[in-house]
């Protein structure tokens, strides 16, 4: 399940922000936070718009970088990386479903990413390729396809890592969720409380 407000917060920042007056349901956040906490990362899979462009770089929460990096190396060595046939946006800031009354999305943070959104529409319980999934599950992405309410094309990071390579070459496949004292999860996680669920959660 993914984080709560306050995980986000903890483990992520806490911005400042406005409703955008010229976009209904987008945000706009203090440039200082977008300085200190995002990077641009160039994918190592091809990666294609939803108008078949091709994604030259992803702006996402530092924190997330390095796994989502290994997370392409991945499917690289290990499944076709044409299960991703669309690149739907990561750090978007916006509410969810682009809706003002509703909580700011995961995407406002950089750790949510869309893949496939066009086959795989909000709402619906489909099942984005197994494989891929495990992937990304692999590094700390949370697929959303088994919420309450199914979002089939939305991952977020809902474990923190430190060192993606040291804990792929180390065989560790279920590490612990960041707890709810402000622990980070490890490749070594000492046993944390498990996070408070957050169900219905979407976008
Ligand atoms: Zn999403």
């Amino acid at each position: 399940m993914a984080l709560s407000d306050w995980q986000l917060h903890r483990f992520f920042g806490v911005f400042t922000w406005e409703d955008d007056p010229h976009r209904r349901g987008a945000i706009i956040v203090a440039p200082k936070w977008i300085a200190e906490n995002l990077t641009r990362i160039e994918p190592t899979i091809p990666l294609l718009t939803p108008g078949g462009k091709p994604i030259r770089h992803i702006t996402c929460h530092k924190r997330i970088a390095s796994h989502l990096l290994a997370v392409f190396e991945d499917l690289r060595a290990n499944n076709p990386e044409s299960l991703i046939h669309t690149w739907d946006g990561c750090w978007v800031p916006r509410h969810m479903l682009w809706n003002p009354a509703k909580p700011l999305s995961a995407h406002s943070w950089g750790i949510a990413f869309d893949l496939n959104a066009s086959r795989f529409p909000y709402g619906h319980r489909l099942q984005q390729d197994p494989g891929m999934v495990n992937a990304f599950a692999r590094f700390g992405f949370e697929w959303g396809g088994n919420w309450r309410v199914p979002d089939a094309m939305h991952f977020e990071a809902v474990k923190i890592l430190p060192a993606p390579p040291a804990c792929h070459s180390e065989g560790e496949r279920s590490p612990k969720a960041a707890d709810d004292r402000g622990n980070l999860a490890s490749c070594h996680p000492s046993p944390p409380a498990a996070p408070a669920p957050q169900k219905g959660r979407s976008k």
